[in-house]
């Protein structure tokens, strides 16, 4: 941005909230605080895949190789089984041009990774967001400690509950999926000699099972789709019991390889699966979205947290753009209009892919599931892998600059 004094507040610390720190600080060369309800950045002990479309974000901003050191690389394509373990295909787990791969990676250390690359100072904790009021210039921000500031603009990172969503008008309810997951990690050296080192999903009827390394190949993440009637109106996590888990998975139709592994989880929690039906805006003047705030989705094809990445660059490219302050809003609606129209896509495809795995609708055929699972194999990996976040904003600002001349 032309103009480098630009104060931005990014509400949500989280690993969007993170990023676009990052990809506004270099990208757009604005200034940059971070305001996070919570007393220290953190996040639940789980695994979650950097995919090579917001690996090659990560690349631009500098910080990829770090990320990818602290990860896990499989050691070749992931694939899908049925029940008992037999292959129904691979899939897709590089882009086409064989540059990036899936990483693993523990959430807290991708979180900490992050952290790492914002400046302390300009991070606050113990700040939970109350309102935002948008002024004649600029916007307010007020959290529930009595603390206010006036920032040029404001990002909400803030999450599926985002207060940052209700000053752009946009009034949701989470919707629940009907089912719930169980996560964890378990200690690699607790698996037989020769599991392999890659991603791996049984599908059975009406649940699925997925695990793959963290950390090194230290860790291995496990992901375990379960319908579920359970009342969601309370909390949407929780401490489970592992034989609740293992009941789950038991019996002759199931893989013993399988029934092995959960036999070496001695810690889990179970997690309600909530999305929402894409928002019909982001943005209102110099207030904008990014990230769950803006798109959660369901979890089925590992896309929430590398959206986010996404979002970061499209965001800090548009920003970039900008003159003067007067410039944001205009700015935020052209990062809008590109950003929305793929995360809808992504969010219903998270939805089908759900319905895929665990049989249901349509795929209740399961032959036609297993179909249907290859040919979506090469659609992942050229739409959603081969995606360049800061291509397609710049492609786009140039179809802008043309629309300003006419
Ligand atoms: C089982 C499961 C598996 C998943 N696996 C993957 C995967 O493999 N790949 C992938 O890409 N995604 C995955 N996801 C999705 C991913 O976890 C989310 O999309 C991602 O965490 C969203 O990041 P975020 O920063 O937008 O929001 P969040 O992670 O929710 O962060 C929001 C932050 O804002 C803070 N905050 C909230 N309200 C306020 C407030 N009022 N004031 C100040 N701060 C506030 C919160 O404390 C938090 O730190 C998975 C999700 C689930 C449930």
């Amino acid at each position: 941005m032309a103009n480098q004094a630009t104060r931005i507040a990014v509400i949500g610390g989280g690993m969007g909230g993170l990023t676009a720190a990052i990809a506004l600080t270099r990208i757009a060369g604005v200034q940059v605080t971070v305001f996070e309800q919570a007393s220290k950045l953190g996040e639940v002990g789980a695994g979650v895949t950097v995919a090579p479309n917001a690996a090659r974000v990560l690349d631009k901003l500098g910080v990829y190789e770090k990320i990818k050191a602290l990860g896990a690389v499989p050691d070749g394509h992931g694939v899908y089984l049925d029940s008992m373990g037999n292959m129904v295909t691979d899939a897709a787990w590089e882009d086409s041009a064989k540059q990036y791969q899936n990483v693993g990676m523990y959430r807290p250390d991708l979180i900490n990774a992050l952290a790492g690359e914002v400046d302390p100072e300009t991070i606050r904790l113990g700040h939970r967001l109350k309102s935002v009021e948008a002024l004649e210039s600029g916007v307010r921000v007020e959290f529930d400690n009595g603390v206010h500031e006036d920032f040029d603009a404001v990002v909400g990172a803030d999450g599926i509950h985002s207060v940052v969503r209700k000053a752009v008008d946009q009034h949701l309810e989470p919707v629940y999926s009907g089912y719930i997951v169980y996560r964890g990690v378990i200690d690699a050296s607790r698996l037989p000699e020769g599991w392999p080192m890659i991603s791996q999903v049984w599908m059975g009827n009406n649940r699925h099972f997925m695990c793959y390394p963290l950390q090194q190949r230290n860790l291995f993440n496990f992901v375990a789709g379960i319908p579920s009637d359970r009342p969601l109106n309370g909390p949407w996590s929780g401490p489970a019991e592992t034989s609740e888990l293992a009941a789950e998975f038991a019996g002759d139709g199931w893989d013993p390889k399988l029934q092995h592994f959960i036999e070496q989880i001695d810690k889990t929690f179970w997690w309600g699966l909530f999305d929402h039906e894409p928002l019909t805006n982001w943005s209102r003047g110099a207030i904008t979205l990014l990230g769950d705030a803006a798109h959660t989705m369901l979890p089925h094809q590992g896309q929430g947290v590398n959206q986010a990445i996404e979002d970061s660059m499209a965001l800090a490219t548009f920003l970039a753009e900008a003159d003067d302050v007067s410039d944001i809003p205009e700015a935020f609606r052209r990062y809008t209009a590109v950003r929305m129209q793929r995360t809808a896509i992504l969010q219903n495809g998270s939805r089908r892919s759900g319905a895929m795995f665990d049989a249901q609708y349509e795929f209740a055929d399961l032959k036609k599931r297993d179909a249907d699972i290859r040919v979506g194999r090469d659609f992942r990996r050229s739409a959603v892998f081969d995606y360049d976040a800061e291509k397609v904003a710049e492609k786009a600002l140039n179809r802008f600059r043309r629309i300003s001349v006419v």
